[in-house]
């Protein structure tokens, strides 16, 4: 029982895509403060390890199973006020959220979320790009390739990737042929540009891929990336290279909005 006899709560941590300083100022002190922290394998021992106070109950969940990882966060509520489940990037991403905290309703322990840095945006951080660019795309869709997940029919990557927006395709590393071949279906042409980040913000660790849809696969072979990449396919990318880009109205001057007013002399919008 924890000192008061109540039963502690459950913290989903996001520790963000590997750097642990890409923990939330949230997430980092609940770490700080933790009496049990329960971290999903080696992604996120950097920060589990840095930032956990000394006695505080360490568990890696490699190797088991969502019950048993239901059943451990259930019994150190039990035992503690703080516990901690720390996830890769955000946790509400393919984290296995609700298969978690769905034994923990049932067992009426109280649990909340603190969101994370997610590796999609990691990875457009750490090549530089931007996902979203005036009269190009204004749309990002976070998506995968069906694996031992099946994904709904109306979601197919070839069906999304009809729409031309960026795409950042999670948990598909070692799907490239087929990611390429749903891009085709969808008409993308083989120099659409394709950008793949293995372990982005790991220090030391980090490997940038800038390749073409037609010559992905064989780049991405000679890299060596097998896991934990992210696939950006945007027709945004490398935009940073192109002689013009429509800028911004954000930071146009003839642009109101809350913060600031229109300059009236030289728009008509
Ligand atoms: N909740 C996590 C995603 C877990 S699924 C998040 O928000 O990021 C695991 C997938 O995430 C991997 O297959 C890979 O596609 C991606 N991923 C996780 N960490 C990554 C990193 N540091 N760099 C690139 N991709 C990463």
């Amino acid at each position: 029982m924890t000192a008061d006899g109540t039963l502690g709560r459950v913290w989903f941590v996001g520790a963000g895509p590997g750097d642990p300083d890409l923990i939330t100022v949230k997430g980092r002190g609940l770490i700080e403060r933790a009496d049990a922290i329960l971290y999903a394998g080696s992604l996120v021992d950097l920060a589990a390890t840095r930032y956990a106070p000394a006695g505080c109950r360490l568990q890696d969940s490699k190797g088991m199973s969502l019950r048993q990882i239901a059943d451990w966060l259930m019994d150190a509520a039990a035992r503690y006020t703080t516990v901690v489940r720390l996830q890769t990037g955000d946790p509400c991403l393919y984290g296995a959220l609700t298969e978690m905290t769905r034994p923990l309703d049932a067992a009426a322990i109280d649990w909340q979320v603190v969101p994370g840095v997610t590796s999609a945006m990691a990875s457009a951080a750490a090549a530089g790009e931007t996902l979203t660019l005036p009269e190009v795309t204004q749309t990002v869709i976070l998506t995968r390739m069906a694996g031992r997940t099946p994904v709904p029919a109306t979601e197919q990557l070839d069906v999304l990737a009809a729409h031309r927006t960026t795409l950042c395709i999670y948990l598909s590393a070692t799907l490239l042929p087929e990611v390429e071949q749903a891009l085709r279906t969808a008409g993308w042409p083989s120099d659409a540009p394709i950008l793949v980040v293995q372990k982005a913000s790991w220090p030391d660790a980090e490997r940038i891929v800038r390749a073409r849809l037609g010559d992905m696969v064989p780049r991405c072979q000679e890299a060596g990336i097998g896991a934990q990449a992210m696939i950006i396919a945007s027709p945004a990318l490398g935009a940073r290279h192109w002689p013009r880009v429509t800028p911004s109205k954000l930071y146009d001057p003839a642009f109101g909005h809350r913060f600031r007013r229109a300059d009236r002399s030289e728009t008509d919008e």
